[in-house]
């Protein structure tokens, strides 16, 4: 299914780009401004497994897109700035916000001297257990399980399954499947003791997953204080707010806004909801983000900003710059709003 509507979505971009309809789209789409949502920026890994690809590009898509966008005069700028042109409703000029999720080392590593070279701000959304140490990347640990793994057995809806993981199609087919189940289960403990379970029968370091990818509280310090640099809240356990009681997931946004300020010494405005698909982020957590104080709140649905967007702050949409699409001549298409105007069924605000 996946791998399905992956393919639909890569035909409609071809078809946007070798039909010219997004030019035609451009004025009704393309919104005052847009934010681009990324998470890794390196080099392409070996091996032909890599079910997370689409949570990371190599640094040559994002040097293309940054380049794209200073052609079409597009400003880039920082998030306090984006919100100061939609509360004063300035949009003489078209703007675009960099914003990369989870606080990856690579960001520094790669993406910063890029965003150097183009002196262009960018907001870093970090989960305090992340930077800790302690966090649960599960979704890399199911991959380094599968990949490890001839098979692999869970109990799914409490039913024990050994799930066949040898060939790279098997592989494929396991992730989406024990993926889904492990996004589907009701608590983050579930979801920790689960994958818990599957680190330990296959020899997989759990905890030092987050420690060989994602910046500590010692790294983010000097990193915080480059002037490019802004940095967001996502949480402290990166858990799915939606399927929090009220108390928890306040609790995970203004403790981990404090843990972050506490460090960084600077005010944490922003903030990014963890997978922040329809499932992890509606109406309750726009309105939570907004009365903990937070000036910006940036989901996972696709889409551009528009003026409409100044009523709905805590719930504006992005554009992914997802791994699985990086062909320098769909850029055109994403900055057009073609692409998530497609995605929206052609509405132009989504914050329902
Ligand atoms: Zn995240």
């Amino acid at each position: 299914m996946k791998q399905l509507r992956s393919n639909v979505i890569r035909a409609g971009l071809e078809a946007f780009y070798l039909t010219g309809a997004h030019h035609l789209l451009r004025p009704i789409f393309a919104g005052v401004g847009s934010i681009l949502m990324l998470h890794h920026v390196r080099p392409r890994r070996d091996g032909a497994f890599q079910p997370n690809s689409h949570l990371e590009v190599r640094p040559e898509f994002l040097r293309a897109m940054l380049a794209h966008l200073r052609a079409l005069g597009i400003d880039i700028v920082t998030m306090d700035e984006l919100h100061r042109r939609l509360t004063e409703r300035d949009f003489a000029r078209r703007f675009a916000c960099f914003t990369f999720d989870d606080g990856y080392r690579d960001n520094r590593d790669f993406a910063l001297p890029l965003m150097r070279e183009f002196d262009a701000p960018f907001t870093v959304y970090v989960a305090s257990d992340f930077a800790q140490g302690t966090g649960n990347l599960w979704w890399v640990a199911l991959e380094m399980v599968i990949a490890k793994a001839s098979s692999v057995e869970a109990e799914i809806g409490g039913v024990a399954s050994r799930i066949d993981t040898s060939t790279l199609a098997a592989k494929h087919a396991a992730f989406t499947r024990l993926h889904d189940w492990l996004r589907a289960l009701p608590s983050q403990n579930d979801l920790s003791r689960e994958i818990g379970r599957l680190c330990a029968r296959h020899d997989i370091d759990q905890a030092a997953i987050c420690t060989a990818l994602c910046m500590s509280w010692d790294e983010l310090k000097p990193f915080a204080n480059e002037p490019l640099v802004g940095i967001g809240a996502h949480t402290i356990t990166h858990c799915n707010l939606a399927a929090q009681p009220s108390e928890t997931a306040s609790e995970e946004m203004s403790a981990s806004r404090a843990r972050i300020e506490n460090t960084v010494q600077h005010p944490v405005v922003h903030f990014a909801y963890p997978y922040g698909d329809r499932l992890a982020a509606g109406r309750r957590e726009f309105a939570l983000a907004k009365s903990a104080g937070f000036k910006t709140a940036v989901t996972t649905r696709p889409g551009m900003v528009f003026a409409e967007s100044a009523e709905h702050l805590t719930a504006l949409p992005r554009v992914s710059l997802n791994g699985n699409y990086q062909d320098e001549r769909i850029l055109p298409v994403l900055t057009s709003g073609a692409a998530t105007a497609m995605w929206n069924g052609f509405r132009r605000i989504n914050a329902a």
